[in-house]
């Protein structure tokens, strides 16, 4: 079958992964580069001349994996047989006061004396009685008890939701502003392994090499600056109008771009699929790759990793040390990425600017998300995307894997 996969991100290269070989596959993508979310400098991200050194790989976007719960992304990476590394992560959450909370594993692993390591567990404490209630009570009842909940039915004006709000922007890039209305169930695993010591994984030479790997044996097409100008379902397939006005014809189609591109895309959307995602809409984000230490000794900080920051007037940013996290040789510069933390920045010390593009995870836009993954192949139409999972790298991958499956593709085992 002619299979047409809309979007070259994680969940559209995936598809078009497994589904190669068995059907003739044309990957339609609108950047001038695949990937996505996935941005590795020097890989498939090019930086202004001489900012960064030729040979380091850095990741303006997506860098890790967990362990535990990315247990189909694993499944994919040893498929490829592309070399994974273990990250060292641990968090510290940093009050608009200057004072900061850390995660028990960097409090067990950045070598602290006695005294300074009980001052720091008396600090964890003070959160604790709030996160042994949201663990018991989230553990007993479970993700599905939260169905079309936002986060704002559980959080409350304390320290420890303050916490959880930051890891729901760490991990979807949106505004800490609006993180109290996304879906409970989207990132409720996530929040509840990040105070335990979650295993982390990273792609050996950054996130891209993955891609490289499928594309080393893709034996389908791949058409970049390629936004299709319509879609529609004809004559038991599907029809294809691209911004030349050139028409093709397909078996199938599959949307792997963002939901809310999904009703400007299709020209002949059923009543259904207008209600399945009339709500979606776009999350413009930014990340930026500098060199900035400031951040930190201003705040008398000497150790860094993953880093919320609040801000005083109540909105927040977050820093990603990617010497530890991507795995950059040792170097005297200390690369890091942060979100909304410009303000705080010396333009100077910016190497690279990232803007992406994600589903803006509300409330109302992700009630349809199971009536999607159940309706895929209605009309000849499939839908793959991290937005139908976690709204990270295993949702992309399980969306993939999923529609593989209806159109009897590769499986993963
Ligand atoms: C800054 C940042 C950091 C992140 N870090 C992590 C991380 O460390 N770990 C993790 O698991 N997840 C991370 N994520 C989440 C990440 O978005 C997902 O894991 C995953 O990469 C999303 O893949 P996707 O294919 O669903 O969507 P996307 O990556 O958004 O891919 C969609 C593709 O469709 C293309 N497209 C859009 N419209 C059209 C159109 N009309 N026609 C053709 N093509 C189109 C886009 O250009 C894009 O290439 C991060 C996200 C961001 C923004």
């Amino acid at each position: 079958m002619k299979v047409a996969i809309i979007g070259g991100g994680a969940a559209g290269m995936s598809c078009a992964y497994l589904l190669d070989k068995k059907h003739e596959v044309s990957v339609f993508e609108k950047q001038p580069m695949l990937g996505g979310n996935i941005r590795t400098l020097n890989k498939n991200t090019s930086v202004e001349n001489g900012k960064l050194e030729k040979g380091i790989f850095i990741d303006n976007g997506v860098i890790e994996f967990d362990r535990g719960n990315f247990d189909n992304f694993h499944k994919l990476m040893k498929d490829l047989n592309v070399e994974l590394e273990e990250v060292p992560v641990s968090a510290g959450f940093h009050y608009a006061n200057g004072k900061h909370i850390y995660t028990p594993s960097r409090i067990n692993t950045i070598g602290l004396g006695p005294i300074q390591k009980m001052k720091e567990v008396v600090k964890l404490g003070k959160i604790l009685y709030d996160y042994n209630s949201f663990m018991v009570k989230t553990g007993l009842k479970g993700e599905k008890a939260y169905h079309d909940k936002p986060f704002s039915y559980i959080s409350k004006e304390r320290v420890f939701f303050w916490w959880m709000r930051m890891i729901l922007m760490y991990a979807y890039s949106i505004p800490y502003k609006d993180t109290n209305d996304i879906p409970i169930e989207l990132g409720l695993s996530m929040q509840r392994s990040c105070l335990t010591y979650p295993t982390w994984s990273r792609v050996v030479g950054g996130t891209y090499t993955y891609i490289e790997k499928i594309l080393e044996n893709f034996e389908g097409k791949v058409r970049l600056k390629s936004a299709p100008k319509s879609v529609s379902r004809k004559n038991g397939g599907v029809e294809i109008v691209l911004e030349s006005g050139e028409k093709e014809s397909f078996d199938k189609v599959v949307f792997a771009s963002p939901p809310h591109e999904v009703l400007q895309t299709l020209s002949d959307p059923t009543e259904e699929e207008k209600k399945r995602f009339h709500a979606w809409k776009e999350n413009k984000a930014q990340t930026i790759i500098h060199t900035d230490t400031n951040l930190f000794t201003k705040r008398n900080v000497n150790y860094f990793c993953a880093d919320l920051i609040q801000k005083k007037d109540g909105d927040a940013g977050y820093n990603a040390f990617l010497n530890n996290l991507s795995g950059i040789p040792e170097s005297k510069v200390k690369y890091s990425l942060a979100f909304n933390l410009e303000d705080e920045l010396d333009p100077e010390k910016i190497i690279h600017i990232q803007k992406h593009s994600t589903p803006f995870y509300s409330n109302e836009a992700f009630k349809y998300r199971n009536e999607v993954i159940e309706t895929n192949g209605e009309n000849n139409t499939y839908h793959a995307g991290a937005y139908l999972g976690n709204g990270l790298h295993e949702g992309a991958i399980c969306s993939a894997m999923r529609v593989s499956e209806l159109l009897e593709g590769k499986r993963l085992t």
